[in-house]
């Protein structure tokens, strides 16, 4: 059942038991929820990413740091899909504080693919995409720093859509990397994404990064936006993205043509520095934003004979190996003597990289890439984090630039689904999100 058909559903007492009815028959396989909530009211079932505060229930981050941390307030988004009949059917995992593709990195095991149980269901929102391609929800929400939304949306073959930066508050969010981090739905269709949007979005006094833009994210679903002019990076051809990808990407070039739309396809050499970038200004962040979790203030606590011994049991045993990793690399980064050569530059490409997109969209309205190089890989396949860090490659330059992108489904290679992604303009979201309604 689809957003759009749940609204109109007259008993919505019924859709939370039928939510909790297939959550219960598919949860066992799938692990897309650290917390069900077995009291979640009467609305609209939506899955809730567990970095995403609700007031009641654990706020886990995956992370065995705040296994037992119980959210004392809502995020503003929460306050919002409350208010607008929505029911929260529970937490949905991810890798530990979002940081990672495939939810591998959860302290509570990974979520499976709904499409192929041996196999990831991407990451970091990969519980919160399971759970809506396996219909345990209607529609969930996830956050997206480097891809977190899009790519498991391509994995598990439904919609995913980053907002553009500033859209809708970060309030009640646990912070990964602030300059980057946006929260957005994931969906079994572009409507529902564009209904979700119409709700979650606004500026907001708890976030200070939030803009006061009027939007209708509808506006434009269900028109006709055809003559567009599309640039497709070259880069989407290139080695590393699997042949099947390569193919799906012709076809959907063919497939918008035929539709009335221009397509070029452009090479956008700053691509070869996004993952740099990004592996640079992200952990950075992400240094100063978890330095908050001490076992001082909340979380695990493992006692110590000193302050500071106390602070290294803590975090030494409650973050986990990729978490530890970021940490390092950041404070590294940062340090005194390598900010300039490491954070600064990465601040300056970082600019070139939003220069050269704002410079595309003075011709074009819209970029496309497949939304990552690769289908969904099998569970424990992957060990070297490069091999992760570089799938990420299509996704990171929206969040670099803060720009609006969309993850909607287009076939498949062999039984896995495979995501497009599209990109527009800062602000473009309602016509990014028309037009990825009208080719969906
Ligand atoms: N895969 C990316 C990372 O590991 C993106 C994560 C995200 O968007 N939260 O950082």
């Amino acid at each position: 059942m689809t957003l759009k058909e749940a609204l109109a559903y007259p008993s919505k007492e019924e859709l939370v038991q039928l939510s909790l009815g297939v959550i219960d028959e598919e949860d066992k396989r799938l692990n897309a929820f650290i917390t069900v909530n077995r009291a979640p009211g009467k609305g609209i079932p939506m899955g809730i990413k567990d970095n995403i505060n609700i007031q009641g229930l654990p706020t886990t981050c995956a992370s065995k740091i705040l296994a037992n941390y119980v959210a004392t307030f809502d995020a503003t988004v929460i306050r919002k899909l409350r208010k607008a009949g929505f029911a929260f059917m529970g937490k949905t995992n991810l890798d530990e504080f979002a940081m990672g593709a495939s939810t591998e990195y959860s302290a509570f095991g990974p979520s499976r693919n709904p499409h192929d149980l041996e196999r990831v269901a991407g990451g970091s929102s990969g519980g919160s995409a399971a759970a809506v391609a396996s219909g345990e929800v209607i529609a969930a929400l996830g956050s997206d720093t480097g891809g977190s939304i899009r790519q498991p949306a391509a994995f598990c073959g439904v919609v995913g859509f980053k907002p553009t930066y500033g859209l809708v508050s970060r309030y009640g969010l646990v912070a990964f990397a602030s300059s980057l981090d946006q929260i957005g739905p994931i969906t079994k269709t572009v409507e529902d994404a564009a209904l979700v949007m119409n709700i979650i979005a606004g500026k907001d006094e708890h976030d200070a990064t939030t803009v006061d833009r009027e939007i209708n994210f509808t506006e434009f679903i269900g028109k006709t936006l055809d003559g567009m002019k599309i640039a497709v990076a070259k880069q989407s051809f290139s080695e590393g993205v699997e042949d099947g990808i390569k193919e799906r990407t012709n076809e959907f070039i063919k497939f918008i043509e035929r539709l009335g739309n221009k397509v070029d396809v452009v090479d956008i050499p700053e691509l070869r520095y996004v993952v740099a970038t990004y592996y640079i200004i992200a952990p950075a962040e992400v240094s100063s934003n978890l330095a908050r979790f001490d076992g001082v203030k909340y979380g695990l606590r493992l006692s110590g004979k000193s302050l500071r011994e106390l602070y290294e049991k803590t975090r030494g045993n409650g973050f986990g190996e990729e978490v530890r990793r970021r940490i390092l690399i950041g404070t590294f980064t940062l340090s005194a003597a390598y900010y300039d050569a490491y954070f600064e530059k990465a601040q300056k490409v970082r600019r070139l990289i939003s220069k050269k997109f704002a410079e595309l969209f003075e011709s074009y309205d819209f970029v496309v890439t497949p939304t990552a190089p690769v289908t969904a890989f099998k569970v424990g396949s992957v060990s070297d984090p490069m091999v992760y860090y570089l799938m990420d490659i299509f996704t990171i330059p929206a969040n670099l630039a803060g720009l609006p992108a969309i993850s909607i489904p287009f076939g498949k290679v062999d039984h896995l689904p495979v995501g497009m992604q599209i990109m527009g303009p800062r602000f473009s979201d309602a016509k990014l999100l028309g037009f990825a309604d009208h080719v969906f």
